[in-house]
């Protein structure tokens, strides 16, 4: 067994790799860029290295100053970890050839399913059954459009060089196809410097069925069965489970069996997973499931398999890449219970999915999953790198046994004030087509504002926090906030409440059924952070005497609340009266004037006619007049 590690990686695959190797008691050496100078992975290794700048490809992506670390520190082995330089053949010869370790396959198979064209090639001759389509070297855009015309529309036009979900255009009739082709090559050209595209038949009802194998020096080559990663938005998922609900023993036999033969194909060694698509129209059925791509290194849903099989994916990784067989025969594999796992992303559904930076001033993570992260509370996203936050990992009996863990989860799960998607994978887990398993690729999308919009939180569980917020007798409205939007509410009497007192933080819990929500306590006295259905709110007392408007003792003037501003009434330097108009928001839908608190001057003014803004932007500020 290998004696040192270093972990070409960051964030939670970082984290989670340190962790076994610990166990493992190998020595574990972290590379950081600036911006992950104070990071969990850092902090969680034996010894840290700094390769550079914030930017990826100022540190991570630069191979040369990995390998340098490694021999520096007197690392034995070079973990990839995912993305970055994971399936980069070259950076795995270079490793190589620096006398390392390389815990990944031989460049050469990297290299054989590195570009999505040759791979197919590669498996149509390995009897492995692929998406029909077309693979050319001739990629004129005549030729094209007319193999995609032979085809049949629906077509996906693919990057040869895609990944990530990036790269890929469909095209629903032959008048689109030249448009769509040109963008797709625009990207591609951008995203991955090569404009090869192939055409594959685009299969309707979509599932995607990924198989995890394995494969070591002495020959051997097992799979640890299915995953199913059919929750995806863009195409990149979202919620991965294993194994696929509705799976024959004969199909899963069938989609199993064909990924061996697609590893045996490259002589794979290590972690790989082999992407099936299947056309799922009428159930899964081994003859209608087609070889998509390989993803040759370790896949971010790995635990889902873990979780189901009782191996550690990363030890395996660890003991092969030492030179010692799989620890286990495939007779010695079997499924127990279902595995469900939820990306959580620092991500705003309600804004188009923008990403959302900053601290994470609040961070606290349910207990029924096994929780894979690489930050904490005040650990910073920052905008260099994927903004996920964690994965959430459940293990159930059955399926909905894991449903029901991640759900309540989710409903106990408080981010602030970063937006996250939490709601969003709520809904997505009570969405009545997910229950059922009837699931497809085109689910998320069709759904639409469902999934995205967090609803706001009902009467009942306001009043709790209401009960919550009673010690601040001069609040008798409260301001509930999301990122977007918020609203008034009146303050009314209560007859229940659960109290949960641990140290400084104060919990409320209602689990009223299906519905269960908690209140927790807010940095500043009289807040409260309500989590209702996955989704944060901040509850506000609203101090202000004499109705609405967020004034301040000094003479500032916040806006109370997200919105718009529809009109200034004053200009700099004016002169104001107690109760003068100063200017008006409007928030949902409901207009309301701000005025002046005393007599003033106004000193400073904020607020543009027409501006969104956000709870707590100062708008105005009236000077005391002398
Ligand atoms: P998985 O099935 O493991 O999610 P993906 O292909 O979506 O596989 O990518 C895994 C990781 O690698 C993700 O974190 C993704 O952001 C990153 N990644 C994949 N392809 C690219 C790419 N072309 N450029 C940047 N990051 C990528
Ligand atoms: P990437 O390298 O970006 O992961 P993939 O080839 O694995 O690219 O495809 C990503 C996703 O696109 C799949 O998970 C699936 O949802 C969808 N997809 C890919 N090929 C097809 C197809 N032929 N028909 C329908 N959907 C497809
Ligand atoms: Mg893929």
């Amino acid at each position: 067994m290998i004696n040192s590690l270093l972990i070409a990686n960051r964030g939670e695959i970082a984290c989670r790799i340190i962790r076994t190797a610990r166990q493992l008691g190998i020595r574990t050496v972290a590379v950081y860029s600036d911006a992950d100078a104070k990071a969990m992975h850092v902090r969680a290794a034996d010894q840290a290295v700094h390769i550079g700048g914030s930017q990826a490809r100022e540190s991570y992506l630069i191979g040369e100053r990995i390998i340098a670390a490694a021999k520096e520190t007197g690392a034995e082995a070079i973990h990839p970890g995912y993305g970055f330089l994971s399936e980069n053949a070259e950076f795995a010869q270079a490793v190589i050839d620096a006398g390392l370790i390389w815990v990944g396959p031989n460049p050469d198979s990297i290299t054989a399913m590195g570009l999505k064209d040759a791979a197919k090639e590669r498996m149509i001759a390995a009897n492995v059954p692929v998406t029909p389509g077309y693979l050319g070297e001739d990629q004129s855009p005549e030729r094209l459009q007319a193999e995609a015309d032979a085809i049949g529309y629906p077509v996906l036009i693919k990057a040869v060089a895609g990944g990530g979900g990036k790269g890929m255009r469909r095209v629903d009739a032959a008048q689109h196809f030249a448009d769509a082709l040109q963008s797709c090559q625009r990207e591609a050209a951008s995203s991955f410097g090569n404009t090869q595209v192939l055409i594959e038949k685009y299969i309707l009802s979509p599932r995607h069925i990924e198989v995890q194998i394995f494969g070591d020096r002495h020959g051997n080559v097992v799979h640890l069965f299915e995953r199913d990663c059919s929750m995806q938005r863009r195409h990149q998922k979202v919620i991965e489970e294993a194994p696929a609900p509705g799976m024959s023993e004969a199909a899963r036999a069938a989609v199993c069996d064909a990924a061996v033969k697609a590893a045996k194909a490259v002589n794979y060694v290590g972690a790989g997973t082999v992407e099936f698509i299947a056309d799922a129209s009428a159930g899964l059925h081994g003859d209608r499931i087609w070889f998509m791509e390989m993803n040759t290194r370790l896949q971010v849903e790995h635990p889902v398999t873990e979780a189901i099989t009782g191996v550690d994916l990363v030890e395996w990784q660890l003991r092969v890449a030492s030179g010692e067989p799989i620890p286990l025969r495939q007779d010695q594999l079997s499924i127990t219970g279902h595995a469900i796992e939820a990306r959580l992303y620092a991500e705003d559904p309600a804004r188009g999915f923008l990403p959302s930076t900053g601290k994470l001033e609040i961070l606290d993570f349910p207990t029924n999953s096994r929780v894979d992260t690489g930050v904490e509370a005040g650990s910073v996203i920052s905008p260099y790198y994927d903004p996920m936050i964690a994965k959430l990992i459940v293990h159930g009996e059955t399926r909905d046994d894991a449903i029901a863990l991640l759900r309540a989860d989710l409903s106990h799960l408080t981010v602030w004030p970063v937006r996250t998607n939490a709601g969003f994978l709520f809904r997505l887990l009570d969405d009545a087509d997910f229950r059922r398993a009837q699931l497809d690729t085109g689910l998320i999308e069709r759904r639409g504002e469902a999934l995205t919009i967090d609803p706001l939180p009902g009467a009942a569980d306001l009043t709790h926090a209401l009960y919550f917020l009673e010690q601040d007798p001069r609040a008798d409205t409260l301001l509930i906030t999301t990122g977007l939007e918020g609203f008034r509410l009146n303050r009314t009497p209560a007859t229940e409440r659960a109290v949960n007192v641990s140290g400084e933080r104060v919990t409320f819990e209602i689990d009223r059924g299906p519905i269960q929500s908690h209140f927790q306590q807010y940095r500043r006295e009289g807040d409260a952070l309500l989590v209702h259905g996955g989704a944060t709110f901040r509850v506000t007392p609203d101090r202000t005497e004499g109705g609405p408007g967020g004034a301040t003792g000094d003479g500032s003037i916040l806006s109370p609340m997200p919105g718009r501003i529809v009109s200034v009434e004053v200009s700099e330097g004016q002169a104001v009266t107690a109760g003068q108009k100063l200017l008006v928001l409007e928030a949902m839908k409901m207009e309301q004037a701000l005025t002046a608190p005393f007599d003033g001057v106004v000193e400073t003014l904020n607020a543009v006619a027409g501006a969104q803004v956000q709870v707590d932007t100062l708008l105005v500020k009236v000077s005391k007049a002398d």
